[in-house]
């Protein structure tokens, strides 16, 4: 069954998303704190006629990294090359996107933990002197040519923060870490969106496809989309809660907007009696991989108090032993 609330993209979606990608502050909802400082730092290089420093935005898939990435290009005027790291297989891969750079220009990598550290030994002089050292040859005999690059802005987005080396992380001047976002800022991106559609929406159905959205945009215009199914079906101009609620229910999205997974994973925890388990024991118990858990599953859950991380592993709280129906004294007086 395809996962409705599943935050990677699919190649259908991505046109759908990118014809509702903001390309300006104004449509860019929520993050406050990251567009004050973006604002500020973007006005004070287009005043001194510089490029923008390196950023680094982090945080879960879906919460509108590659969208910041296309403002700040947008608001910068400068042209945006986009790639991702598992696309930089050879280090003639990384001297072509760097070549063909013009000064000024933004190159965004997507999910930039995973460049090989042979890559990223590239990346260092290109991003702190603008500089392309290129070996030539083996042993003894190598020599290596330097090639200047034009002044350019990297965009790195990661999902894992832990998994950046230290010297890539040192070499961006900005980092970011994105939020999940509240209901209220969902249901005004699913506003705007369904107006973008030529749709309109009562505010409590888009509030109610927010509460089911795990906190991330991806997941509120993918609801969005197949609300708007039941809606164009029934021949309604107006998105109601009544169908909405409906549209939902036929898609078995569960009332906080966890899916199988989510729910599996906090059963799975509470099963344990309040006894610590690892990551790789519960990629093992769920058949999933750890990357998969530790950055789609568990951030909504732990930024939402439903399980908390030890040293020793992760555990159910209070709140998912409510969730499940489940008695918290009873467990622990099992445990
Ligand atoms: P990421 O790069 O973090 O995986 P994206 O930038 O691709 O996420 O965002 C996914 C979708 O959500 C985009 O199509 C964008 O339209 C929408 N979106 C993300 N953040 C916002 C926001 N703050 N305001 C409005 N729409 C957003």
């Amino acid at each position: 069954m395809e996962r409705i609330i599943e935050v990677e993209k699919f190649s259908e979606e991505q046109s759908f998303e990118s014809s509702l990608r903001p390309t300006e502050w104004s449509e860019y909802i929520g993050q406050e704190k990251i567009k004050n400082n973006l604002k500020v730092f973007i006005q004070a290089c287009k005043k001194r006629g510089e490029p923008l420093d390196h950023v680094l935005f982090f945080g879960p898939p879906g919460l509108g990294k590659t969208t910041l990435a296309n403002i700040i290009a947008a608001q910068m005027q400068s042209s945006i090359k986009t790639t991702a790291a598992p696309m930089i297989e050879k280090s003639g891969d990384l001297a072509a996107i760097l070549t063909n750079l013009e000064e000024g220009d933004i190159l965004f990598i997507d999910e930039i933990h995973r460049l090989s550290p042979a890559i990223e030994e590239i990346l260092y002089p290109a991003m702190e002197d603008f500089r392309l050292d290129i070996i030539i040859g083996s042993g003894p005999a190598a020599q290596t040519i330097k090639i200047d690059l034009p002044r350019f802005t990297l965009i790195g987005a990661t999902t894992r923060a832990g998994m950046l080396s230290s010297p890539l992380r040192d070499r961006f001047g900005m980092h970011f870490r994105l939020q999940f976002y509240t209901p209220q800022e969902l249901a005004q991106i699913v506003t705007n969106a369904a107006k973008k559609l030529g749709k309109s929406i009562e505010q409590e159905a888009a509030l109610e496809i927010a509460r089911r959205s795990r906190g991330t945009p991806r997941i509120a215009l993918r609801l969005l989309r197949r609300v708007r199914d039941f809606a164009d079906v029934a021949e309604e101009a107006t998105i109601t809660l009544q169908r909405t609620q409906e549209a939902l229910e036929a898609l078995g999205v569960d009332e906080r907007g966890f899916d199988e997974l989510d729910l599996r994973l906090l059963n799975l925890l509470a099963q344990a009696k309040g006894r610590p388990l690892g990551l790789a024991t519960i990629a093992a118990a769920l058949s999933e991989d750890e990357g998969t858990i530790e950055d789609v599953i568990e951030p909504y859950l732990l930024a939402n108090g439903y399980i908390e991380r030890t040293a020793r592993g992760r555990v159910a709280t209070p709140k998912t032993y409510e969730l499940l129906h489940l008695s918290p004294k009873i467990q622990s007086t099992l445990f």
